[in-house]
């Protein structure tokens, strides 16, 4: 039972199309991570590792210690790797919930090694190395010391090596290739490196950098559908294209008439030219439409484009339908996503928002009711 007015529909076929679309890119003898951080992007974590899940995913992606609890709690098979590290209190959710710690710092190492020890079992780990990102990790000259220091500790074992690309979705550059150059010249050094799962690819790296991919690649945006350099990278891409997942319905709730000279909502920031047909969206900034979009967003009625004016509210927004035929409340209205022959992406929407689809998505799919078709 539905009850809001808006709607984030989320397409499982979208979504395993991905998936395989991408595991071929990755080829036979590398996994693909599923990246279901942040709520799956906004597409539900536990529905989307499902539904991964049954598609032959077995790899799978968190931020935070707790998301991987409940991950694992819902019935997800499979490795599933945290990528933020942990608070030592927290250490023992890893040993009860068969969870990987991907770590950066040997504190976290000895917390893993005491407890490992403490239970009589063995904890692999993985660790983030800063190749380039200047992020997470510790840097590769550090590498040599870190995993000697490793092996004299009791009941861990260091089963992975990872590191992240910054700049992969510009397909044209020469960084990333760089930046593998200088992953690849911690194998030597880690000694067992054919036995390591390698792994630094994001969707930029499977998609335009295919060489990367090693033993894993991480994808999150295009699992969901999106290219990370935006519309480019998908009109650049010959044969089968990528599929949105994720679309937001709602609906008019009241049409009304205003004449020229008009001011519409909070400060008055648009004053209407002529006399103006608004249609009035149960949508705001609280369901993740930006405020700065207003007076620039568009949505779809009746298959055509109807534009933002005024200021965006917090459960509100008017859209001008002055040139669309028989607007009533009630009418479905496409927020992101398909309405005849037209589409918004969230390319287009993080455009007028500064932004990128990634956030779009965040956005919308986690402040409104989800629902999952096929
Ligand atoms: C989010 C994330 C990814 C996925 O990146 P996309 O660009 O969405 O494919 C991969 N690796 C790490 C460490 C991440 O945090």
């Amino acid at each position: 039972m539905s009850t809001s007015f808006n709607q984030i529909l989320i397409s499982r076929s979208a979504l395993c199309h991905n998936y395989r679309l991408l595991s071929e890119r990755v080829g036979k003898t590398a996994h693909l991570l599923a990246m279901v951080k942040a709520d799956a992007y906004g597409h539900g974590m536990i529905q989307t590792a499902g539904v991964l899940n049954n598609a032959g995913c077995r790899h799978f992606g968190v931020a935070e210690v707790g998301e991987g609890v409940q991950l694992r709690e819902s019935g997800v098979e499979g490795a599933i790797f945290v990528f933020l590290g942990f608070d030592p209190l927290d250490v023992s959710l890893f040993f009860e919930y068969d969870l990987i710690p991907v770590i950066y710092d040997l504190e976290s190492a000895r917390v893993l090694s005491l407890e490992a020890v403490k239970r009589d079992t063995v904890i692999e780990v993985h660790v983030k190395v800063d190749c380039g990102m200047t992020r997470l990790g510790i840097f590769p000259e550090a590498f040599g010391v870190f995993s000697s220091a490793l092996q004299q500790l009791p009941g861990i074992t260091l089963t992975g090596i990872a590191s992240h690309f910054p700049r992969s979705d510009e397909a044209d550059s020469d960084h990333t290739s760089k930046q593998f150059l200088r992953f690849e010249k911690l194998f030597a050094i880690a000694g067992h490196a054919d036995t390591l799962i390698k792994h630094i690819a994001n969707s930029g790296g499977v998609l335009y950098f295919p060489h990367t991919s090693c033993d894993m690649a991480r994808a999150g945006i295009s699992l969901y559908g999106y290219y990370p350099d935006g519309m480019i990278g998908s009109a650049a891409e010959n044969g089968e294209q990528l599929q949105p997942v994720m679309s937001f319905v709602t609906r008019v709730l009241q049409v009304k008439t205003v004449p020229a000279g008009v001011g519409i909502s909070y400060g008055h920031t648009y004053v209407t030219s002529r006399e103006t047909r608004l249609a009035v969206l149960p949508v705001g900034y609280e369901d993740g439409l930006s405020r700065s979009l207003s007076n620039k967003g568009e949505v779809l009625v009746h298959g055509e484009r109807a534009k933002v004016r005024g200021r965006i509210c917090m459960n509100l927004c008017m859209v001008d339908v002055s040139h669309i035929e028989g607007v009533q409340a009630g009418d479905e209205v496409i927020i992101l996503g398909r309405q005849g022959k037209d589409t918004i992406s969230g390319d287009e929407i993080a455009g007028w928002m500064d932004s990128i689809s990634y956030e779009v998505l965040c956005l919308f799919g986690n402040n409104n009711e989800r629902k999952y078709i096929e």
